[in-house]
Parts: C-alpha cells; structure tokens; sequence
C-alpha cells in the first residue's frame, strides 16, 4: 500500500529467478494492465481456489491465510455465496426503487452503532465512502481542511488520494491537507500528544486561510504500524477538532466488523464516538459494498444540497452478501474469536521470546509484530526477508509502518488455534 509497506513486493530482480510460465503470465499481465499494478511477494502466487483460512494454488498447495480482512467470514463462504446467488437470481436493481431488505439491513447495521450514529448511506468501495464523507463534512462544517496521520491511506479517488500520504511522494497530498503522527504505541501520554499535534495542525491551516472540515483516522492505524493501546487515545484528538468547528470521522474500513475483538468497531476501544464512520472491505465479504454511517444533523446539509445516488452502491445483491455476513459474525460469535484466537497468537508470538522481536501489539485479529535488530533498531531487511520467507512455506502476511519493520498480520475472522499454532511455528522456523 504504501511505498515501504511494499518492500515485500516483487521487483525486477526476482522476476530473472522465476521459472517460465510464471514468467509469461506476469509479462502478459505487464503487458496489458499496464505499469500501475504491484504485486505481492518475490515469487508471486496464483490461487484457484479458497476455502475458510485457506487459499490453494494450481498444484493443490494450501496457504494458511493470515492477511486478507476482506475475506473476514471466511473464503468463498458457502452462507454468502447463497445468498447472493439467490438474490442475484431474483432481483438485482437500485436503491431509487422501495426495497425492504435494503432498509432492514439499514437498520440492522445502524443498530451496531451507538444510537446517535443513526444514518447510513452507501457506497461500493471505502475510497468512494472516504470521498462522500469528505463532501458531507464540507457540506456541514463549511471548511475544506483535512487531517489525516502521516502514513495514512484512506483510498484512489482523486480527493482521497490528496489525504493518503502512504502513496509516496509522486501522489502530493492537497494543500488543504495536513498530517500528524499517529499516536505512540504504549505511551501513556499518546492522547495528550496526539491532540497537541492536531491542534497544531489546525493552527497552521487556519493560518493558510483554511477551515478544517474532518479529522480523518484509520481507528487501528494498520498502515501506520497497527496501534491500538493505550485504549482513550482518540478522545482529546476528537474533541480538538470538534472545538475547531471540524467533525471527528473514523475510518473502520480495515478494524470493522468485529475484526478488533472487544467491539464491531475500532472507535469503541478508545470510547468516542465519530461524528461519522466509514466503512468497506469485510462489509460484503468480498462483494464490492461500502458505507458512510453518520449523524442526521451531519448528513441533513448535504442531502438538502445533493441528489445522491450511486447505481451499485447498496443493490440487492450487494445488501444479501452484506446481510448474510453479519449472520456469520453473529452465528460462529466471530468477534469473540477474533478476541480469543488474536489474543492466542499475540502471547504466542510473544511467547517465542526472539531476540528479533520487539513489540507484538494490536486488537483481536489485527495484529502489529515488530521486528528489531541487535541494536533494537527497525529492521526492514529482516521483516522482507521474513514475509517472504513466509510465504514459501505457505503462510501469508506482509509488513507496514513508517520503517517497514511491523509484520502486519490479520486473517479473516475465522482463524483458529490451530492456524495460530502454525503461524506461530512457521515464524519461529523462519526467524534467524
Ligand atoms: N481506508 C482504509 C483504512 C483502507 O485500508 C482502504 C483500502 N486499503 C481504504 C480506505 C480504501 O478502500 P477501497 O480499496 O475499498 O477503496
């Protein structure tokens, strides 16, 4: 995602060591998607097929799954797949038509959140979610400014990718755009700061003649490192830029759905409530569907200006997957798993007691391990070598944070002990 975070990416080198028809298909590929496009791993992987924690190349090798949130209920999810199937073979239309699953499901979602947050819109992806919180805070708030932390992603559309910074240099952030670090792992005083590097940068916008609209934030910080403790971080950030007449809107794209454990949302841990949420990826478990869910008086300004429609954004189908995702969490009481099993694997990586680690942080199944060198400093080398590593022994994650240091691990919600005992294992084979 951002430039270092793809250090485990495959490069030019690597594509010389690869055998032929691994070669062909990825020169085919170059050929026509074009340059834009990376891909994971120094020897990249094709699947076939996923089941579960699971996902099976051409040959029939299982790889244990421990990087794709979108999967959260699992691969090809048989309840999913059902449901959409069935919808898809009844009715696919629009939300300009009455629909009752689509309002049922509305509710049911905005029940999730605390009752202020009581509207939901949607969307098909988090960048466009992103982007119409963004025109809602402007429509509400009458600024334009937007905070976000330093190595933050948020999305593609042309707005969002002015307050993404973990795109690298070749994408300038806009010049309403301001960025602070994230909060500091473990510090005891990371609220205090946070807030202080907020209202700093309230400051210099309001300096520059901008008005703030949102402080925008990823709730589990994954591409800034994972950072989760201490819990209340956010509350004194949240009400900096409410003072400032901005609103405090948290990103639940990646720690949504039950992902951190204690709560649906990443937001709970730290006791605030946003002003508006987004949210995307595990939503429909791989079915493209997003959504904004916010405050009345925060969406009444925007809706009396704007007509909003989105043609895929809520479909039927779209709405079934979703609907029959939040079934699984509640059925298989999956983000007590994702409390229990992450809380497994975060002791026994910890367990391990290797000198190459240092901090295993993170919330239920999102978790930050970072890797250090003899003299405690980050070691990117060691963390490329060790995602790769990973991978040929068939378990997958991959790294982030501001020193490419953080294994950034988080399965889909279904793991269990035993996929925890192998991941467990295989780093400790694979550390030197
Ligand atoms: N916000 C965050 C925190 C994300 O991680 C992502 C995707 N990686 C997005 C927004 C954008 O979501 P999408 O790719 O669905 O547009």
């Amino acid at each position: 995602m951002n430039d270092k975070a793809m250090i485990n990416a495959f490069t030019r080198s690597d594509f010389e060591r690869l055998p032929a028809t691994e070669r062909a298909l990825i020169a085919r590929r170059e050929r026509v998607l074009g340059p834009a496009y990376r891909l994971f791993y120094e020897r990249p992987v094709e699947f076939v097929r996923g089941d579960g924690v699971w996902l099976h190349d051409r040959d029939g090798n299982a790889y244990l799954d421990a990087y794709n949130n979108v999967a959260s209920v699992g691969h090809a999810n048989p309840r999913v797949a059902a449901a959409m199937t069935e919808q898809a073979t009844r009715l696919n239309t629009h939300t300009r038509y009455l629909n009752e699953a689509l309002i049922d499901y509305a509710e049911r979602l905005t029940g999730l959140f605390p009752s202020a947050l009581s509207q939901v819109m949607f969307t098909c992806t988090g960048s466009e979610a992103n982007d119409l919180a963004l025109r809602i805070a402007r429509a509400r708030t009458g600024g334009t400014g937007v905070i976000v932390t330093s190595l933050a992603y948020h999305g593609v559309t042309t707005a969002v990718a002015e307050f993404s910074p973990s795109l690298g240099r070749n994408v300038p952030l806009g010049t309403h755009v301001r960025t602070v670090r994230p909060p500091l792992s473990g510090d005891a005083s990371a609220g205090a700061r946070f807030a202080a590097d907020v209202e700093a940068a309230i400051a210099d916008m309001l300096r520059h003649g901008i008005r703030p609209a949102m402080l925008l934030v990823d709730t589990i910080f994954s591409s800034d490192g994972v950072i989760a403790d201490p819990p209340g971080f956010l509350i004194p950030a949240a009400a900096a830029i409410r003072a400032a007449g901005g609103l405090f809107v948290a990103d639940e794209v990646q720690p949504g759905f039950g992902r951190t454990g204690d709560a649906m949302w990443g937001f709970v841990r730290h006791g605030v409530v946003p002003d508006m949420a987004t949210l995307g990826k595990p939503m429909g478990n791989g079915y493209p569907i997003a959504a904004v869910v916010g405050r009345p008086d925060v969406f009444a300004e925007f809706g009396r200006e704007v007509r909003y429609f989105n043609t895929f954004g809520g479909t039927p189908v779209a709405i079934a997957a979703a609907n029959a995702v939040l079934d699984e969490i509640d059925d298989r009481k999956l983000m007590d798993n994702a409390r229990d099993t992450g809380a497994y694997l975060r002791d026994g990586i910890d367990g391990l007691g290797h000198a190459a680690i240092g901090e295993v942080r993170g919330a239920g199944l999102f978790i930050g391990v970072e890797l250090i060198d003899a003299n405690g400093r980050p070691d990117a080398v060691l963390t490329t070598r060790v995602v790769n590593a990973m991978r040929d022994r068939r378990v997958l994650l991959s790294a982030s944070g501001p020193d490419a240091n953080v294994l950034k691990i988080r399965p889909p919600l279904v793991f269990d002990r035993a996929n925890a005992d192998l991941l467990i294992a295989t780093l400790q084979d694979v550390l030197p």
